[in-house]
């Protein structure tokens, strides 16, 4: 017999409760704050989210029990298995041993249904009938709409313009799980219809989109729709962590002491998140890890971005948030890995940055899509181009250990698969794919709308 490919645990051994980094942050996290430059109060939000999940948001409890109905509803595909990447560590004659969290093998291919079905549940609960979102590349459209589906919800998502027209496959899982799907600016809003006038050709940004989700809820007249985040919040990031619990729970089980490197794309930082932040308890609490989180050099926000107070979206409808950010006008190079196509990070991300718990790193796509070719033709799978960034890191560190004559571990997010985003591939294999890296000029040109903003500490 082999060794160990897979390590799965049985439904039994589930994590019950999601980990809530927010109590164990040296540094505490920094309120968000409303146009008048004071903290938001959660009254305030209460036309935004539902009571339930705006407690959540500011909860300060380490531990959040996960409510019976949210396991069930993640039975359908949790626990995920831990996996082994013999293959990619041949190829590589690496002596390090790469372990990966599969989240492709959810019903819609990505780890946001680990968040999707919770809100939905928590919506529910508090007797909302409807959920407007925003989606980048439709991954997260097609959780909520699945969410949804499950639990009789009705559920409206803006897709970004430039991948409502490069994907069109996920607008058609939206519409199977019930969902309407428009794509992002549209008509359906003020926002949309301001954006438009100015430019009519825009590819469109997630923060154009999370601008017209946040109208379409807050002005239903029977106040009975609220609006969903698929990342970046709080509560988001918390029930991502059933990912990290599991591979801890996984690695045990296998006989690995701890990992040595913690790796996972960002976008908004929920995948990243979900993986590390049970991990990065351990190093506060003395361990010694490496946790990288991975993003684009065309939307470079953890590596070159400042840490400011900035709105979450385009038309400045959400509070400020302490994060790292490009600006909120960012309009990012439509690169194809449109889920890390955000200006701005989870602040529970921005503050472990601070905190030096975490080490940003930023990748051009070429380099990606030439490790998750790799990765593919080795393991089998096919990654989502986001999580190419993932694995193209895996690939350095593990390259990295085989020059140290090191033995490391190295635990990586597998966030989704690519059987939707074969475009991208298509543009790669052909030659059609370019580098990209922001320019200083652009950066300050966004950054500049944020010159007498209110600043966090530390800025
Ligand atoms: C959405 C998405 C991401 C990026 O979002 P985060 O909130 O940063 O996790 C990464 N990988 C996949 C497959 C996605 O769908």
């Amino acid at each position: 017999m082999a060794q160990i490919k897979k390590v799965y645990l049985d439904e039994s051994e589930m994590p019950r409760q999601w980990y809530n980094l927010a109590p164990d942050l040296p540094t505490p996290l920094q309120p968000p704050l409303g146009p008048d430059g004071k903290p938001i109060t959660p009254d305030m939000l209460a036309p935004v989210f539902p009571m339930n999940l705006i407690e959540q948001e500011v909860s300060t409890d380490r531990w959040i029990d996960i409510p019976e109905g949210i396991l069930e509803m993640l039975t359908i595909w949790r626990p995920s298995p831990l996996v082994r990447a013999f293959a990619l560590e041949a190829a590589l004659k690496t002596p390090a041993r790469i372990y990966y969290k599969n989240e492709s093998l959810s019903p819609a291919g990505s780890h946001k249904p680990n968040t999707a079905v919770a809100q939905a549940w928590y919506n529910k609960e508090f007797g909302i009938k409807r959920i407007t979102t925003e989606t980048g590349a439709g991954q997260w459209g097609s959780a909520l709409a699945f969410a949804c589906a499950l639990l009789g919800l009705e559920c409206k998502v803006f897709m970004v313009r430039i991948s409502f027209d490069q994907k069109p496959f996920r607008k058609l899982l939206m519409n199977t799980w019930g969902a309407n799907c428009v794509a992002s600016p549209s008509n359906e809003t003020e926002a949309g219809r301001n954006i438009l006038a100015k430019d009519p050709k825009t590819p469109g940004s997630l923060g154009i989109a999370i601008s017209e989700a946040v109208e379409a809820a807050v002005t239903d007249p029977t106040g009975q729709t609220r609006y969903s985040l698929g990342s970046v919040l709080n509560h988001v990031l918390t029930h991502q962590t059933i990912i990290g619990l599991e591979a801890k729970k996984q690695l045990e089980k296998i006989g690995e002491k701890k990992p040595d490197v913690v790796i996972a794309c960002a976008g908004g930082g929920s995948n990243f998140a979900g993986i590390s932040f049970p991990f990065v308890y351990d190093k506060i609490h003395g361990a010694e890890i490496d946790i990288i989180p991975v993003e684009p050099t065309s939307c470079p926000t953890l590596t070159r971005g400042p840490f400011l107070y900035d709105h979450g979206d385009t038309a400045k409808m959400t509070p400020l948030l302490p994060m790292h950010t490009l600006g909120h006008s960012f309009i990012p190079e439509p690169i194809h890995a449109g889920g890390l196509r955000y200006h701005g990070i989870g602040p529970l991300i921005s503050g472990a940055i601070n905190d030096k718990l975490i080490r940003p790193v930023s990748l051009d796509q070429l380099e990606c899509f030439e490790a998750g070719t790799l990765f593919a033709k080795t393991e089998g799978i096919i990654p989502a181009p986001e999580t190419n960034h993932a694995i193209a890191v895996t690939i350095r560190e593990a390259r990295k250990a085989k020059e140290e004559g090191k033995q490391k571990v190295i635990l990586f997010n597998f966030s989704g698969h690519g059987l939707m985003d074969l475009t991208g591939y298509d543009k790669f294999n052909t030659g059609n794919l370019v580098k990209h890296e922001m320019k200083d000029e652009e950066l300050f040109k966004y950054l500049k709308e944020l010159e007498g903003y209110p600043r966090p500490v530390g800025a």
